[in-house]
């Protein structure tokens, strides 16, 4: 039940952004373990869920939508299912400075009246801005636009430079189609070199506007340290980082085993895996782009042995051709990394029916105020010593 008090958000009723608000959060995170219980619990013994200590403020990763209503600029969240904004303006799980930057680019934009982009005619300027900050600070500004040329867009951006110091990029992306996804193809850096460093478990990560980087740091390095430990990695194993993204979960492992692969479908994520791995002096790792699923089969056409998967596929969950080539391969340790519960119950399904068993479920909270659970789940052998 959603309670109103002085915490709860002023938007919670009409923002699309949380789901969970108004409900105190160690209850949260009773009602999320209780869910993980109801899906995973004939599995085996759910852990109960790593909380965080303050879980506000938590996003690094900030989205938020333009409009002009009324002969104002508008900025924020899009109500639930639909295209109207909600001015959240102190979102309570967005990064606090990146909160300020989004309210000072809308009333820049009110200021230089620069042109927004209009949903119905897909003509205008300004549609969505992107706000990435690293946890030392660095901050990347990427202005999604209708056109690669905005009028006044420069003005606005030597102002809000001159604002923020802390601001090391700025970068223009052009989206004019009817989409729903909110960066377009075609991107051009405006200040700054393009990109950003953020540090997780003391490696650095380079983060492009495109690459999937975990938008709670806090609770990824709980997440990975979790995967990490679960794996219980002896240093002779060669390990798959299935769904690699920039290659985080394999360049932290890499100390710990003989050698990684990194396989991930995303080109761009690839380039910057291959970076990350050079700025962090890791040279017994190496990235492929391709299907997760096509490279399982090409693994097991060169009867490649494997010792240990780590996965951590996108909600859908990984697909058959995945599940048995990796049943195929047989490695002996499996670490599950889940932000779909759904799939995760069916994938684990497959696999238990196979040869496999569940040792360890851990669910972490990556996502306070939303419904979102990221799991991870430790799998061996069936009749196998479970480490
Ligand atoms: N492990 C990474 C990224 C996880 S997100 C991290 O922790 O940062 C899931 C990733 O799977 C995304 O980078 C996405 O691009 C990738 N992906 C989606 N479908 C894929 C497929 N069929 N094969 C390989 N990678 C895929």
């Amino acid at each position: 039940m959603r309670i109103k008090d002085k915490n709860t958000c002023p938007y919670a009723d009409y923002c699309g952004g949380c789901q969970m608000q108004g409900i105190p959060y160690a209850q949260q995170l009773n009602k999320k373990e209780a869910r993980m219980n109801q899906l995973l619990g004939r599995f085996h013994s759910v852990n109960p869920i790593l909380g965080m200590q303050d879980p506000y403020h938590y996003r690094n990763k900030i989205n938020a939508s333009f409009a002009y209503v009324d002969h104002r600029v508008i900025c924020g969240n899009y109500v639930e299912s639909t295209h109207m904004i909600v001015e959240s303006k102190d979102c309570q799980i967005n990064d606090e400075k990146a909160n300020e930057i989004i309210e000072s680019i809308r009333v820049l934009a009110q200021k230089y009246r620069i042109s927004i982009f209009n949903e119905d005619t897909l003509k205008g300027g300004l549609r969505h801005v992107m706000i990435r900050v690293s946890s030392s600070g660095e901050i990347m500004v990427v202005l999604i636009c209708g056109s690669m040329s905005v009028m006044h867009l420069d003005e606005l951006v030597k102002e809000l430079k001159k604002k923020y110091p802390e601001i090391t990029t700025v970068v223009l992306n052009q989206n004019n189609r009817h989409t729903s996804m909110v960066l377009g193809n075609q991107t051009k850096t405006l200040y700054g070199k393009g990109y950003i460093t953020d540090q997780l478990c003391g490696l650095d990560f380079r983060v492009s506007p495109k690459s999937f980087f975990q938008v709670n740091k806090r609770q990824t390095e709980a997440l990975y340290n979790t995967a990490i430990r679960m794996a219980h990695f002896e240093g002779k194993e060669t390990l798959i980082d299935a769904y690699c993204g920039t290659g985080t979960i394999g360049l932290l492992c890499a100390k710990h085993v003989k050698e990684v692969i990194g396989v991930e479908l995303n080109k761009d994520a690839i380039k910057d895996a291959v970076i990350n791995a050079k700025n962090n002096r890791v040279d017994n790792i190496r990235f492929v782009a391709d299907d997760a699923g096509n490279f399982m089969r090409s693994l097991v056409r060169e009867k490649k042995k494997i010792d240990a998967v780590i996965l951590d596929p996108p909600r859908k969950g990984a697909d058959r051709k995945f599940l048995d080539a990796l049943l195929t391969l047989s490695p002996k340790k499996v670490v599950y990394i889940s932000c779909g519960p759904e799939s995760l119950k069916e994938n684990l399904a497959y696999l238990t029916k196979r040869g496999y068993q569940i040792r360890e479920i851990q669910p972490v909270d990556m996502f306070p105020f939303t419904n979102h659970i990221e799991t991870v789940v430790l799998l061996s052998r069936t009749g196998e010593k479970p480490r």
